[in-house]
């Protein structure tokens, strides 16, 4: 067990493996979701519609802290786990419920929401989350207010990753911290940094992923299953997509589209596209990056990516979708072609007009 020091920091299993420190207000945050956990028996963890590595990995990390504190934990997603985070549920037979996600969430006595605090972007299980009625416990590193039914919050914009924030509130509540658990969190801190690469790659960060690799997790095996375990698809869709790349030098403005059909015909999901608009973004001179994709009911995502003080988040948000000053997204209603002519107007004028909040 994690043992509170007095000079403010922890140890693990009286190992000096903790090196991060917690302010008051984030502490008492913590011991609030600790103590809803404590009082709970069944816990549904969910996340956003086509979860990422910080999503499942924070599931996952809850998942073996739960089970070890006595608790029944799952994961409801709305959406299907991506083939690449398989290898995090290999000791963890039958806990992904997301095929009969509604279910799981009817029968918890809480309900846990990772890496988003809207409602809305819980796709068919947002109605579900809501109508259960019992305490939404939130642990989030977005800056949206939130749209979830009340329950304890552990909200923190400067976070890179809600698998952060997990952390913490382990540290907080003296939980176990397990190799499965190290691993999980160390995949949520990977994948939403880029790989230690995006700006939100704060000391911090980089210590919390000391801490991790502190229990004896292997950084390359994580890595291979996580980026290199890619099915033959992939670089294949990647080379159509970068195929259609356009570039507008004078304003910074780079983008790609997904060509319609190829994400099926390559047997594909949106988790393959990860990564992919990082290559407009890499263009010199480029500010703003999109990639394009259409879905199915008329709606069409887009994806957005910055540099420097370019804040694609409010970009978003003025569309009714949302993200982080860097990497934002939305799905707009329209067929590809209207999309891309309204998206397309609105970031050159965002642009021209610096694309800083006013
Ligand atoms: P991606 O482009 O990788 O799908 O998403 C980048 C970031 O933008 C995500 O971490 C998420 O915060 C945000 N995001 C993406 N799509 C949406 C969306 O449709 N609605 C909202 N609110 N946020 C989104
Ligand atoms: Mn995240």
């Amino acid at each position: 067990m994690m043992a509170g020091r007095q000079d403010g920091k922890t140890a693990v299993e009286d190992n000096e493996l903790v090196t991060i420190t917690l302010s008051r207000d984030k502490r008492q945050a913590a011991v609030e979701v600790g103590s809803a956990l404590g009082d709970a028996r069944v816990v549904a963890l969910t996340s956003h519609v086509n979860p990422d590595g910080d999503g499942i990995g924070s599931e996952i990390a809850l998942v073996h802290i739960l089970r070890a504190l006595g608790k029944e934990p799952s994961i409801a997603n709305p959406t299907p786990t991506p083939g690449r985070f398989e290898f995090l549920f290999r000791d963890l037979p039958g806990i992904d419920r997301s095929t009969e996600a509604v279910k799981a969430i009817r029968r918890a006595d809480l309900i846990v929401v990772l890496d988003i605090a809207d409602t809305g972007r819980l796709g068919h299980l947002g109605p579900a989350v809501v109508e259960r009625g019992v305490p939404v416990i939130c642990v989030d590193h977005h800056a949206s207010p939130g749209t979830l039914p009340p329950g304890p919050r552990y909200v923190d914009p400067r976070a890179a990753a809600t698998g952060e924030l997990v952390y913490e509130l382990a540290v907080a509540n003296e939980w176990p911290l397990l190799v499965p658990t190290a691993r999980a969190l160390y995949v949520a801190l990977l994948t939403d940094t880029g790989g230690f690469r995006f700006s939100n790659t704060h000391p911090r960060t980089l210590r919390i992923a000391a801490d991790l690799l502190e229990t004896g997790i292997d950084p390359e095996s994580i890595y291979l299953d996580v980026y290199a375990n890619a099915p033959e698809g992939r670089p294949r869709l990647l080379a159509e997509t970068l195929e259609t790349l356009v570039v507008e030098p004078e304003l910074g403005l780079a983008w790609v589209t997904v060509p319609p059909g190829a994400m099926e015909r390559h047997g594909l999901t949106p988790d393959d596209l990860e990564g992919v608009v990082e290559f407009p973004r890499a263009i010199a001179g480029v500010r703003m990056a999109i990639l394009f994709r259409e879905l199915s009911q008329g709606r069409v995502k887009v994806s957005l990516r910055s540099v420097g003080d370019v804040d694609v988040a409010r970009f978003a948000h003025a569309l009714g979708g949302g993200g982080h000053a860097k990497a934002a997204g939305v799905a707009v209603p329209g067929t590809l072609a209207q999309v891309q002519t309204q998206i397309l107007r609105a970031a050159r004028e965002y642009l021209a007009g610096n694309g800083r909040p006013q």
